[in-house]
């Protein structure tokens, strides 16, 4: 109730949630009451917690932030949703966010864009700015988010909380909407790193419903998080920290967060990742190829919008498709079909994929001098809404320091490391090798 009442306060001018089930929650929360008093109470008996708009649920609308889905209902719930009720959660509701989970600022959703809780002329950054702003703003206890290119790890910096993006295939994807399937992974916002532990426990495992899941055994996280980091290498990759790339304010407040990484018992090392240059033109042509072929199956025809108007199948076709998506996913359709087409194949998506493997290699070289990494998440703190809009490239390049964990489908946490001089949260970027998640929450823990 002091959440519900929280979110009726706040939420007006945070515009965090698109569905907020206020009965279902209620309910929910007397069920764990009774679970609890049986002495059969779950991790999260009581919880409450919210998810992105692009997960599956049985109860409630699932948008994806797209007038193409306004009124589709899923006639399952995603496997973490599921995960998380059985835990004990109470699901109060769906967060906005990025149309398909494309963008970086939350401003390409097609009902309600988010304010940044810390100054609410500023952007919550995206694409899970409804997560990370409610979590900010007290609207939930937690929440999960999708990360493809950072989608997590950035509005979590921008706002100040903790968020992680595990390994490609630590947590099931079964029941997200699929933006790029090689790349997208699901994970927690949380207000501190103790909570992220909890969850990922709680939402990790394999999923025989997601044939990319990898059915290795899940540790306690929760048991990671020890004072002290004796015995750690942590690389610093000199790319990252080039004259020019970061905002000072970034700059200076991470490096304050490295100093306290080495005094807690951290070794350093500088390390390089040579491909960095070339991580955003590959995702940006990775990304929307998969989304391309993704998104073919939003032909008005078994899903959501349908242009009744039209006086023939193609027609109904284009109809549907020109007025269901926004301008940025059209983009991107337009984008990745051009990639993907015969002809430009070879020189576009196949080059990407050749590139990914560079990417990933340098990361795998760094790992052998290192256990971890350690960057800025964003390269400059929150800015105000509308100020990018109309330069997606300025957008697709801020994306620098984010998107080659998932090209490298590696574990990537941000975590809140001080404020710019506006006042603005800054958050710290963690890096390690696939499955090291245990590694990042240590660190992690030693930053708080
Ligand atoms: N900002 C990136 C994009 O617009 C990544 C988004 C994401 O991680 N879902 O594609």
């Amino acid at each position: 109730e002091a959440v519900l009442d929280r979110i009726t306060a706040v939420d007006p001018l945070i515009q965090a949630y698109l569905t907020l089930d206020r009965e279902g929650a209620l309910r929910q929360a007397e069920q764990a009451d009774v679970a609890r008093k049986k002495g059969a109470a779950g991790p999260l008996c009581g919880i409450p917690l919210a998810v992105k708009d692009n997960f599956c649920t049985r109860s409630l609308p699932t948008t994806c932030g797209s007038k193409m889905l306004e009124n589709f209902v899923a006639p399952y719930d995603a496997t973490v949703v599921t995960k998380l009720r059985q835990a004990g959660a109470v699901l109060l509701g769906k967060l906005t966010m990025d149309e398909f989970a494309m963008g970086s600022t939350n401003e390409n959703s097609a009902f309600t864009i988010p304010h940044n809780p810390w100054n609410r002329d500023f952007i919550t950054g995206g694409s899970s700015g409804g997560s990370a702003a409610a979590v900010a703003a007290d609207e939930c206890f937690a929440a999960l988010g999708s990360d493809t290119g950072g989608s997590i790890r950035q509005p979590a910096s921008l706002c100040g909380v903790v968020g992680m993006k595990p390994t490609y295939g630590r947590v099931s994807r079964y029941g997200l909407v699929a933006f790029a399937s090689s790349l997208d992974q699901v994970g927690p916002l949380t207000k501190d790193v103790r909570d992220c532990a909890i969850l990922m426990d709680v939402i990790s495992g394999h999923d025989p419903l997601d044939s990319t899941s990898q059915n290795r055994s899940v540790p306690d996280y929760t048991e990671a998080l020890q004072e002290g980091l004796h015995g750690v290498t942590i690389g610093i990759p000199q790319e990252y920290f080039k004259s020019g790339l970061l905002n000072p304010d970034v700059e200076k407040v991470v490096q304050e967060g490295i100093a306290q990484l080495k005094e807690a018992g951290a070794e350093l090392v500088e390390v390089s990742l040579p491909h960095t240059d070339y991580c955003v033109a590959a995702f940006y042509l990775i990304a929307p190829a998969e989304a391309s072929s993704n998104l073919a199956r939003f032909d008005g025809v078994r899903y959501g919008y349908r242009d009744c108007d039209a006086t023939s199948l193609l027609e109904m076709y284009s109809r549907s498709r020109s007025g269901g998506f926004g301008d940025e996913v059209k983009r991107r359709i337009l984008i990745g079909t051009h990639a993907l087409s015969a002809g430009y194949y070879d020189a576009y998506y196949r080059k990407a994929s050749q590139v990914r493997t560079l990417i990933r290699e340098d990361f795998m070289k760094a790992f052998t001098r290192c256990d971890l990494l350690v960057s800025p998440v964003s390269p400059t703190p929150a800015w105000k809404l509308g100020e990018k809009i109309n330069d997606p490239l300025a957008l697709y390049l801020s994306d620098i320091l984010t998107i080659s964990a998932n090209l490298s489908g590696i574990p990537a946490m941000s975590v809140p490391c001080g404020f710019s001089r506006d006042g603005l949260p800054i958050g710290l970027q963690l890096q390690a090798s696939h499955f090291n998640e245990p590694v990042l929450f240590k660190a992690a823990f030693n930053l708080e």
